[in-house]
């Protein structure tokens, strides 16, 4: 069977989060039946829809060859989060990793467990444009090009980070 294709937006706030997203990356890497094909340079962002004196995201995206089923992909996704995703010092409970399945090849699914294309992803500057950093000629199914979603995104503060992964 062809391997598929998948694209997994990374994002951690707490905890030294360029740590985190550097420790995301060589987990995805390790993922069984996986190989880590590409990974976005690391962007900063505000946070959107939090509260405010949240910290600024870090935030990045990572493309897969996956011979994993979604379902399969998205409980590693989670069991990573976990194992990465609790602090010591911290009330447990602190999560410090967020990784979201943002396309699986083509394939669309409106189940609430998992979405795809991910519900928010053409909304979102801090996932296109890492994405597009890594796949500028992407089609999101039911959304249209990438490069016509970043160009109509609305407005939110980002600095691509100039420090190699
Ligand atoms: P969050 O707390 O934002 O990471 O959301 C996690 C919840 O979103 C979990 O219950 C997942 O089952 C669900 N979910 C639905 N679609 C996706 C997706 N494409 N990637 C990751 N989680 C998803």
């Amino acid at each position: 069977m062809q391997p598929a294709r998948v694209y997994i937006g990374i994002g951690s706030n707490l905890d030294d989060p360029t740590h985190q997203v550097r420790r995301a990356f060589e987990a995805l890497t390790g993922i069984l039946a996986s190989g880590c094909v590409a990974r976005s340079p690391l962007y900063r962002t505000a946070p959107v829809g939090a509260p405010p004196g949240q910290p600024d995201y870090i935030n990045a995206v990572a493309a897969l060859d996956t011979g994993l089923t979604p379902a399969q992909l998205l409980m590693v996704l989670q069991a990573l989060e976990l194992a990465q995703g609790r602090t010591r010092t911290a009330r447990w409970g602190a999560r410090t990793l967020d990784l979201d399945l943002l396309l699986y090849d083509q394939l669309t699914s409106d189940d609430p467990w998992l979405t795809l294309p991910h519900p928010r992803l053409h909304q979102r500057a801090f996932v296109l444009y890492p994405l597009y950093d890594i796949a500028p000629d992407l089609n999101i199914p039911g959304r249209g090009r990438l490069s016509e979603l970043l160009a109509n995104c609305p407005p939110q503060p980002i600095t691509r980070l100039d420090s190699a992964n």
